[in-house]
């Protein structure tokens, strides 16, 4: 479903990404790992059409989207991708379940039944009672959880999620991986994640590992799992 060949990246002086490449197939559940600023939120941003690589392809079901306007990059996104910021990057003024209904509301649909739609996701991830919470009141691990709803909501065919449960407990963590294996399973979707737990890694496929900007180990199978 997406594929990476020899991305190379940098910001001003600092090489980002030296000639990635990765291939992920539909439906599959791909964990990227490695050290900090490795350059794994990079290349989560450059898969996802966010950044556009110096040199290098970025293919998404046999079609090349690098080479894309930034128009129609932003379309590809809104239609077809999820997206979970390592940072969450909610909209501060609006409420949980604004900011959920968000990618809703910009695909045309209407706002009372796409905060209908917003509000079903409280219950599963425990936030019950915080619908109308602004969300720059939420605790780090509440408003990750929003972010994760808002990049699942209007049913991506591909998720990207940057460290989807970096502030959360471990019974959290899993609840989400769980919610993301559904996803893959019954959607058919296919997840991204950037992680630096092995036990969050072990819900994938299949982990990559991300150093000085390029993939350097593909593991095909856990030992002992
Ligand atoms: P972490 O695990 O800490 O999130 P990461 O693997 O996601 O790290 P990146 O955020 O991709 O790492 O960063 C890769 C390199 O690019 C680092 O050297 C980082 O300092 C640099 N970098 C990332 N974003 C920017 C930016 N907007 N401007 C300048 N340098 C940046
Ligand atoms: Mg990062």
């Amino acid at each position: 479903a997406v594929e990476a060949r020899d991305v190379v990246l940098s910001f001003g002086q600092t090489p980002a990404l030296r000639g990635a490449s990765l291939s992920v197939t539909r439906g599959e559940i791909l964990a990227i790992m490695g050290p900090s600023g490795s350059g794994k939120s990079t290349l989560l941003h450059c898969l996802a059409g966010i950044l556009v690589p110096a040199s290098g392809e970025i293919h998404v079901d046999g079609r090349r989207i690098d080479t894309l306007s930034e128009t129609a990059r932003s379309a590809l996104r809104r239609d077809r991708f999820g997206f979970v910021f390592q940072f969450g990057q909610l909209v501060p003024e609006l409420t949980a379940e604004e900011n959920i209904a968000l990618p809703l509301l910009l695909g045309g649909a209407r706002r009372t039944a796409a905060l209908a739609e917003a509000r079903t996701w409280f219950e599963p991830l425990g936030l019950d009672g915080l619908e109308r919470r602004r969300s720059g009141e939420l605790s780090g691990g509440q408003a990750q959880r929003i972010a994760l709803a808002r990049g699942l909501v209007a049913g991506p065919e591909i998720l990207f999620a940057d460290e989807p449960t970096g502030s959360l407990d471990s019974l959290t963590g899993e609840q989400i991986m769980e919610l993301l294996v559904t996803a893959a399973r019954e959607r058919g979707t296919t997840v991204i994640v950037v992680t630096h737990e092995a036990r969050v890694a072990a819900y994938a496929d299949r982990e990559i590992i991300v150093r000085d900007g390029r993939v350097t180990s593909l593991v095909p199978e856990r030992i002992g799992s």
